[in-house]
């Protein structure tokens, strides 16, 4: 953690509670959260449940997001939603490019960078994703595998551009397995990332871009990674589901 950016933690929620259960969470999580000035906090719930969340948020410092967008602004996409339709309920984030959207329903990296440019375009900020799997690590291709994603998910997008861009390193490995990376492990891979947003942006505006690790973070291993230099907070999943582990994860961010 770098204290010039500010900390973003991020629950998603993944297709996971109704409205019912939905606004029993957010109840909770908006009490607790009070307390927690320092950090951003954004609710990625399911879309069916976006409109009952963003009404119990308002007033609150609590962002909504949303899980995936469509980068068309309308049309013949049976199943998806726009940016716009997004912007309406006070969405201020996208998850674009999440592994189970690669791996479960073909989302490529070209898809990735048109999503971005349009979440961009609406005043969306863009949650991007990326990640290896665990037979990329073991054959060293781990950097590899993040450069290609990095590098044409964010294509095209220049410096003046990426502030709202948000980026979460997320190995497919630590998702919902229980295994985590290693403080280390994860901080060499933010590191390596934000050399990448170097490249392509310039240092200055590379320093300011935040990273998200996630990959099974609990409360118990969150301070830890947190407070790496290149680690800016975490994009929680199944922990994002309870509102004491979620919040404890979101102070472990302060
Ligand atoms: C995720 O899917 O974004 C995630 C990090 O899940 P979990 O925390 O359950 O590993």
């Amino acid at each position: 953690m770098n204290t010039n950016r500010k900390p973003i933690v991020a629950g998603n929620w993944k297709m996971n509670n109704t409205v019912a259960e939905a606004l029993a969470l957010v109840a909770e999580i908006k009490r607790q959260a009070a307390e927690s000035k320092g950090v951003e906090i954004v609710l990625c719930p399911p879309f069916t449940a976006l409109q009952a969340v963003s009404n119990a948020i308002s007033g609150t410092a609590i962002g909504l997001g949303a899980q995936n967008m469509h980068w068309e602004k309308a049309g013949a996409f049976t199943g998806e939603v726009s940016a716009a339709m997004l912007r309406e309920l006070y969405c201020h984030y996208v998850i674009i490019g999440h592994s189970e959207r690669r791996t479960l329903f073909g989302e490529t990296d070209a898809a990735v960078n048109r999503k971005v440019k349009t979440a961009l375009a609406s005043n969306l900020h863009p949650i991007v994703c990326v990640g290896e799997t665990l037979q990329q690590r073991q054959a060293n291709q781990t950097e590899a595998v993040i450069r290609t994603q990095v590098l044409n998910g964010l294509k095209d997008i220049g410096p003046d551009q990426f502030t709202p861009v948000i980026m979460a390193y997320e190995p497919i490995w630590a998702i919902g397995t229980g295994m985590t990376a290693t403080p280390d492990q994860a901080q060499a891979v933010h590191k390596f990332i934000r050399g990448l947003l170097q490249e392509m942006i310039g240092e200055r505006v590379a320093q300011t871009v935040r990273i998200q690790y996630g990959g099974s973070v609990k409360p118990a291993n969150a301070r830890e990674l947190f407070h790496q230099p290149d680690i800016d907070g975490g994009l929680i999943g199944g922990a994002a589901l309870d509102a004491d582990a979620f919040m404890a994860i979101v102070n472990a961010a302060l």
